[in-house]
């Protein structure tokens, strides 16, 4: 055997890649993140080739200091978490302060961005290493722009699907984004091409116009509740408007889209038997809840949680939509069991 050695910081990023930037659709998600997390109210994302030859996010946010700009690019290095009692109230949608290292070890990344008062500047990374460092327009924000991804792993390049998949992976991580933020602005452009826009103006049902189309976002009813707990609030389309995959069920808590079979189970519930056999609702739900009550910290995409209070906030969820539909009048009104 070998003696044992510390990896150097370079070939940890490369094998941290592995888990972060599956595809180009995971460097929009990270990219995105960040610009939420550093409140964006307009966030512009641009792919070429199905985000294999660009991945390019633009937001308004508030940039990084100019002593901060390297330290970013360094594995662990966030701004978002300092203590393990952090990790219990996490509001942010990054912390894991993995994403921009692994992106920039497995590709050309450049870097513009400038904070209040200072004036901009544009870092170049070539395989996670610093080549430039150059002053550029001051622009508010940050601009990062991903290029030949995974040149140097030929066996990962060969792994992406076609553009046309690559391409619709992306739409849906700004789908999901733009759900989950109706307060921001997404612009999505594919090969030049405007793909998607939602308005920005902080109604989800203006949201779901856009992402599913005017018809359906007609057929839609908002729901609001709220107890010690929780707040959901939302738009579930009528049963009729059902589909044949679960893929329409989109599930926010604390603003990040997640994987809840709990919740999802839930709202089936709550539609009760208006649901054919096999079909799904379109619905997007929010829900709100401490931060104590529920742990993101599950896998490095962040998609899967782990919540205490799972059996009550099942509950309420299932009346809330309940009670949707018996108002609509297409269940009637149960007596409530004592
Ligand atoms: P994390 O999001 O988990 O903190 P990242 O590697 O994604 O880790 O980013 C590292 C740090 O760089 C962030 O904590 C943040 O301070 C800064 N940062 C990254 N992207 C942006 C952005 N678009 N605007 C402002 N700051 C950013
Ligand atoms: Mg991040």
């Amino acid at each position: 055997m070998k003696r044992i050695r510390k990896l150097d910081s370079l070939l940890a990023d490369k094998i941290a890649a592995g888990e972060v930037v599956e595809r180009p659709a995971s460097i929009v998600k990270e990219l995105v993140e960040n610009a939420i997390d550093a409140f964006a109210s307009v966030i512009r994302v641009e792919a070429d080739e199905g985000g294999i030859s660009l991945v390019r996010v633009m937001d308004d946010g508030l940039g990084i200091v100019r002593e901060d700009r390297e330290t970013a690019f360094e594995r662990h290095a966030t701004s978002k978490i300092q203590s393990d009692r952090d990790l219990f109230r996490i509001r942010s949608l990054g912390f894991r302060g993995e994403a921009l290292p692994s992106i920039a070890s497995v590709s050309e990344l450049q870097m513009t961005t400038t904070a209040a008062g200072e004036d901009g500047e544009t870092l170049l990374y070539r395989d996670g290493i610093l080549m430039e460092r150059k002053p550029a327009a001051p622009r508010r924000g940050t601009d990062i722009s991903v290029q030949k991804l995974f040149h140097r792993t030929p066996a990962r390049l060969k792994h992406l699907k076609s553009v046309l998949t690559e391409a619709g992976h992306i739409s849906d991580v700004i789908n999901r984004m733009a759900l989950a933020h109706p307060e921001i602005r997404f612009d999505l452009y594919h090969n030049g091409k405007k793909q998607f826009s939602s308005p920005g103006d902080g109604r989800l049902l203006n949201v779901m116009r856009h992402v599913y189309g005017p018809r359906t976002a007609a057929a839609m009813k908002e729901f609001h509740a709220q107890n010690a707990d929780f707040e959901i609030r939302g738009c579930a389309a009528l049963p009729e408007h059902a589909r044949a995959g679960r893929s329409y069920m989109t599930v926010i808590m604390n603003g990040r889209f997640v994987k809840s079979p709990i919740v999802t189970r839930a709202i089936l519930d709550g539609y009760q038997s208006l649901l054919p056999i096999g079909r799904y609702p379109i619905i997007c739900i929010h829900i709100t809840l401490n931060p104590s009550l529920i742990d993101v910290n599950v896998h490095p995409s962040k998609l899967e949680v782990r919540l205490s209070k799972e059996p009550e906030l099942s509950t309420f969820i299932k009346e809330e939509i309940r009670k949707l539909w018996s108002e609509a009048r297409l269940i009637p009104e149960m007596k409530q069991k004592p």
